[in-house]
């Protein structure tokens, strides 16, 4: 019997934004390699060290269909219906630091495929797969739907943007009754932003008047620049292709 972790085909996804890597390279692409199909998904693997015994116990080939079985629910719900959607499960380790928040949605620049990258980390557990993958699969349906740019997984503009996207994203998926982070809790996230890239200024009354223009709002990867560029938290230029290497942080 073929294992699981044999790879079976290499998928390509470009991207319109590339990642500027440490070494200077720009990498517009990532190559994926597809193990298994579930439910019209591709299952990716990335394991620091695979084995039969590894994969049966972080990646239960039970476990790994109904995952699947969730994502195709959730973006048809969403009505983001790629070629090729990709669940690639990231096994969690102390030193696989390459992504070290729960997840990340790419999606190709033709439109034609859909990434949904998890990583299995105990945060996961507590809260269930639920709430992460409706979470990235609002980040793949403002990028499916081109209100936001199709951009390599490990482009980063900086934590402010993805904070002000939430408030966008967590808005919407509380308005259609689906697992969601509270406003408040958002709230917070955009006032500990403001307080750690300006220090003057009242944060809260920022924040509220961030969350009461963006939440539940579609906005688009333009219009949270232009709140960066007028709010000084932008650092980085505009079309912001390069962002850092330091890994990713809170998705
Ligand atoms: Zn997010």
């Amino acid at each position: 019997m073929a294992s699981r972790f044999q790879v079976k085909e290499e998928f390509k996804l470009n991207y319109e934004v590339p990642y500027l890597s440490g070494k200077g390279e720009l990498i517009g692409c990532t190559i994926v390699p597809v193990m298994e199909e579930h439910h019209g998904v591709s299952i990716s693997y990335a394991m620091t060290s695979p084995s039969p015994s590894a994969m049966e116990n972080s990646f239960p080939a039970e476990g790994v269909s109904s995952l699947a079985a969730t994502a195709r629910f959730i973006l048809d719900e969403l009505e983001v219906k790629p070629h090729r959607t990709i669940l690639q499960l990231w096994e969690h380790t102390p030193h696989n630091r390459l992504f070290s928040v729960e997840g990340r949605a790419p999606v190709s620049a033709e439109r034609d495929a859909v990434l949904l990258i998890l990583t299995k980390t105990p945060f996961i557990y507590r809260y269930d797969y639920d709430l992460v993958l409706w979470h990235q699969a609002m980040h793949a349906r403002d990028r499916w739907e081109r209100r936001f740019l199709s951009s390599h997984p490990l482009v980063e503009i900086g934590e402010w943007f993805d904070a002000l996207w939430h408030l966008s994203i967590d808005g919407r998926l509380e308005a259609m009754g689906k697992p969601h982070y509270s406003r408040l809790e958002r709230l917070e996230e955009v006032r500990a932003v403001l307080r750690d890239t300006r220090p003057a200024g009242d944060h809260l009354a920022e924040a509220t008047q961030l969350c009461d223009d963006l939440w539940g709002k579609e906005t688009t990867h333009s219009r949270l620049i232009e709140i960066g560029l007028e709010l000084s938290l932008a650092g980085v230029a505009v079309g912001e292709a390069g962002g850092s290497s330091q890994g990713l942080k809170k998705t």
